[in-house]
């Protein structure tokens, strides 16, 4: 436990210190002694240590520099391990591959108030990466897994779910860190899958899905009107060629229902 360390909450300093969930995170994880593994957020090196104890090799990027002091320490006990410090959000994908001399994965209990925008720059921006092994709050990892028509299904869970396979590995009370935050949460198991559909433009198919969920409460044919500025007269051809009624919402649609629609409305903007 660390001693006389100020606790931020604007970085999302939940700790955990608990060796058995440590050990859980990362079997869960599936890495072994050939990965390459990349942190974000280290705190106070926890789970770093039983990641660096288990993986060849160990990139941890943290924020905060007050954990400096307990991070070089950690540093000289393992030569696999190394620190980079600095916002995870703001480096590049070049900057952060280039400490990796293979395909890696990622292991974390990620800083709640940017777990979104995190997940999808690994999938945004491509990343070579094998996997993703995230403790998350445990609404966020509902959402992850959440089939099509449930309240749940949301951009993010269509988005992951066309790329990886994932699975929720386990549920973790709020009493398992310190401080203590205000909700549950879950570990979650994505593993890549970048070619498990073909999606010729992820980009375009990112926006397609994310403007039919920014427009919840309309029709799939109105909000790809709003969203992605598509001739009304197109967006019903296309909408009755799938065999779908001119009505449907578009969270009803499934993955490969929303991958259809992507690769027939590319031809049309
Ligand atoms: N892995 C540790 C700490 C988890 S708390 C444990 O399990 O005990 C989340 C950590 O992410 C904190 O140490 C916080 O300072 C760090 N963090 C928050 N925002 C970050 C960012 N943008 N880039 C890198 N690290 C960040």
């Amino acid at each position: 436990m660390v001693t006389g360390f100020n606790f931020k909450k604007k970085f999302g300093q939940n700790f955990i210190n608990d060796k058995n969930l440590l050990q859980a995170i990362v079997n869960d994880s599936g890495i072994n002694e050939k990965s390459q593994v990349l942190e974000i957020g280290a705190g106070a090196g926890t789970l770093t240590e039983q990641l660096a104890l288990t993986a060849q090799k160990v990139i941890s990027v943290e924020i905060d520099n007050d954990l400096k002091p307990y991070l070089q320490l950690l540093c000289e006990k393992h030569n696999n391990l190394s620190i980079v410090f600095g916002d995870f959000i703001k480096m590049t994908k070049e900057e952060i591959e280039s400490n990796f001399t293979q395909k890696f994965d990622v292991v974390a209990n990620l800083p709640y108030y940017i777990t979104t925008p995190i997940i999808f720059k690994f999938f945004e921006e491509g990343f070579n990466i094998n996997s993703l092994t995230i403790m998350v709050q445990k609404e966020v990892a509902e959402r992850l897994v959440a089939c099509s028509g449930t309240k749940d299904y949301g951009a993010i869970s269509v988005i992951l779910q066309s790329q990886a396979d994932l699975k929720i590995t386990r549920i973790v009370p709020r009493n398992m860190f310190y401080p203590q935050p205000n909700v549950d949460s879950a570990v979650i198991n994505i593993k890549i899958n970048f070619d498990k559909f073909n999606i010729p433009n992820k980009q375009f198919f990112a926006k397609v899905v994310k403007s039919t969920f920014n427009y919840r409460r309309k029709t799939l044919l109105n909000s790809l009107q709003l969203g992605l500025n598509i001739d009304k007269e197109k967006a019903e051809d296309i909408i009755k060629s799938m065999g779908l009624p001119i009505d449907i919402r578009g969270e009803k649609l499934s993955i490969q229902q929303f991958i259809d629609l992507s690769n027939k409305l590319i031809e049309c903007v």
